[in-house]
């Protein structure tokens, strides 16, 4: 497994030069405390636990996997004590509520922390990531008591928490779920079912664990309109906030599966456990759409964190593996043979690598800074504007980034040829944790759906059109500069093309509604190469000025430069595909009758 190093000079580009995180936190309500200077502390200071701490536990994770007997789950070696060291450092409580607890920094910044847990450990920094949705949700809906009861725990690190939706039958179709609640005497509720799938749902880390479930209310309407959510804890708390007594919520078994073995996935049943409901009745999935979009960038994050794994690991391999001689001759005559970097297609996998990492830091962070608004803007204009384009940014940086991360990380274990298929070196792990991200959290497809059905089409095309608007005005304000011309040209041609091709998909959806459907994950795709292209576009300007200016870090911007070269050049005439296969229509899917399929 590759020794994690926090891309920290990466991370500062992103932070500093590109999205001006020092005014974008002043412009903020209560996000006072995050001055330079204490950004940069706090994220030197997660460096050095991600590095020392979370990636030597990475490989241990893998191969030993959670351990499941009479209902309890034993975590890997090391993996208690780090999550120890975790709350000592006080992370969970970076980003929540002051009145609880909480340290109140800007949740741009805890995604970055995030980030550099989740590239170190993946497996590990979902325990803190499942409790973060938990607290999340009390904190947004839950009452004062029920404040003061779980949060101030859930924010200590004393407690952690999951995220209850999936049952056996359903997953992105949570109308159909049938885990009941029935009301007690004392205004608690009885809860009943069995969830599947739970993340973190046991484990030995931590002395209570707080269940966030949707369930029904008896003669709830079907669908989506039915469903409640309730707080079930593991240990009902008693009178002084401790955690007392057992309540009837058991881990049934865990998963054997792919990947993320450091993590528990369990089946949770739940035997007339004891809950209590957040927010109003039957409106439990409204709830949970309120910090959705916060839950799917943490996602998203796992995407560029299998990317850069799998950079920093073969791009360390490619410096040094000896094979064959470059094309235009020896490049290390001494040697028996020239190190695999010189070649240009092992060259291709490293920069595809890199352009999707960096890519990515650039997405997430860009759309942090609008969850942040949302969060702490300080007028009601503000937080609008920024929830359009959260909700628009957000499908697309979970469903996109997973997929092209996965196939970065694919890549990563390519370089290493024969030796990466060879669990030794962790390439194959950082592919096999990788391939979940594309499937929880919203699989593709339903981002896809989410995206152009419910944000773009929906809100006939006004929540493109403010994206859209942005690349306009950045085209336009850069015309004259002829550096910048190889991006800006392609760039703007897709911005006009992005309009032209939603238009044609909204009118022949007018006709046939399966047309969104056929059209959704290509739709989906393209749009991520489009904001990427946007986003390479302006990363090539800001590290093409500061050279103009002069820089004692001529190679770092010129790397950046390259890279953009590279996305405009290598990766983006992939959009062109899938604009073609997005107009191809429904037919040449649906034509074909059921029975057809036929083995
Ligand atoms: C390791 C792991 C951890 C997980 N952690 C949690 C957790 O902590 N909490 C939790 O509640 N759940 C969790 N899940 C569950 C996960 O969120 C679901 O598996 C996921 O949402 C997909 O649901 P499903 O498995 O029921 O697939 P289905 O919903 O049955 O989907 C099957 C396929 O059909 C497609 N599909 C379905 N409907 C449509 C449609 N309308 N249009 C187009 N395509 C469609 C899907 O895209 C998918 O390809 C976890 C799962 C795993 C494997």
């Amino acid at each position: 497994m590759p020794e994690y190093k926090a891309p920290l000079r990466d991370i500062k580009f992103v932070m500093n030069e590109l999205l001006n995180s020092e005014q974008h936190y002043a412009n903020l309500e209560g996000a006072e405390d995050a001055t330079p200077d204490m950004v940069d502390a706090i994220i030197a200071e997660g460096a050095k636990f991600c590095e020392q701490v979370l990636s030597p536990l990475n490989q241990v994770g893998d191969r030993e996997g959670c351990t499941w007997s009479e209902a309890s789950v034993k975590t890997p070696t090391g993996f208690k004590e780090a999550y120890q060291q975790y709350v000592e450092g006080g992370w969970p409580s970076m980003t929540a509520d002051p009145n609880y607890g909480g340290q109140g920094l800007p949740h741009s910044l805890g995604l970055v922390m995030s980030e550099m847990v989740g590239t170190a450990n993946w497996s590990f920094g979902m325990y803190p990531g499942l409790s973060h949705g938990a607290t999340n949700t009390i904190e947004e809906h839950g009452t004062e008591e029920q404040k003061q009861t779980y949060l101030t725990k859930l924010i200590s690190g004393e407690w952690t928490g999951t995220m209850c939706l999936t049952e056996s039958h359903c997953g992105s179709d949570l109308g159909t779920l049938r885990t009941k609640a029935e009301p007690n005497a004392d205004g608690t509720y009885a809860i009943t079912g069995t969830k599947i799938f739970i993340s973190a749902g046991e484990h030995d880390m931590a002395e209570n664990i707080v269940h966030i479930v949707l369930a029904r209310l008896p003669g709830a309407p079907e669908g989506t309109k039915g469903i409640s959510l309730f707080i079930v804890p593991k240990n009902l708390p008693n009178e002084d906030g401790s955690s007392g007594e057992r309540n009837a919520v058991s881990c049934g078994s865990i998963e054997h599966k792919m990947g993320i073995h450091g993590n528990a996935t369990c089946v949770m049943n739940f035997d007339g456990a004891k809950g209590w409901l957040i927010g109003p009745e039957n409106k439990g999935l409204n709830c949970m759409f309120t910090f959705m979009n916060t839950a799917r960038i943490g996602t998203a994050i796992q995407g560029l964190g299998a990317a850069e794994l799998g950079f920093q690991g073969s791009l360390a391999y490619a410096k040094d593996r000896l094979a064959m001689r470059s094309l235009s001759g020896p490049k290390n005559p001494e040697g028996i043979a020239d190190p695999i970097i010189v070649h240009p297609d092992v060259r291709r996998m490293l920069l595809t690598q890199k352009a999707v990492a960096e890519g990515a830091r650039a997405l997430i962070y860009l759309t942090a800074q609008q969850a942040d608004i949302v969060h702490s803007g300080k007028t009601e204009e503000e937080r609008k504007a920024a929830d359009e384009a959260l909700g628009f940014l957000t499908p697309i940086a979970k469903a996109f980034l997973t997929e092209i991360g996965y196939e970065a990380a694919n890549l990563g274990m390519q370089v290493f040829g024969g030796h990466g298929f060879i669990s030794e070196w962790g390439m194959e792990q950082n592919v096999r944790d990788a391939r979940i991200g594309m499937i929880y959290e919203g699989t593709t497809g339903i981002q896809a759906l989410d995206l152009l059905g419910r944000k773009v089409l929906m809100t006939q095309g006004e929540s493109l059109k403010g994206f859209t608007k942005q690349v306009h005005v950045f085209c336009k304000e850069n015309a004259d500069n002829e550096q910048l011309k190889e991006f800006l040209e392609p760039l703007a041609a897709l911005n006009k093309e992005w309009g032209e091709l939603t238009m044609k998909i909204g009118m022949t959806a007018m006709k046939n509604r399966e047309e969104v459907g056929a059209a959704s994950v290509d739709y989906l795709m393209y749009s991520g190469y489009a904001v990427f292209a946007y986003l390479w576009a302006r990363m090539a300007k800001v590290a093409l000025d500061k050279m103009v200016e002069g820089t004692s870090e001529e190679m770092f911007y010129n790397a950046k430069v390259q890279t953009a070269r590279f996305y405009f050049k290598r990766m983006l005439p992939r959009a062109r595909a899938h604009a073609e296969s997005m107009l191809a229509g429904a037919d040449s899917l649906m034509d074909m009758p059921e029975e057809a399929f036929a083995i």
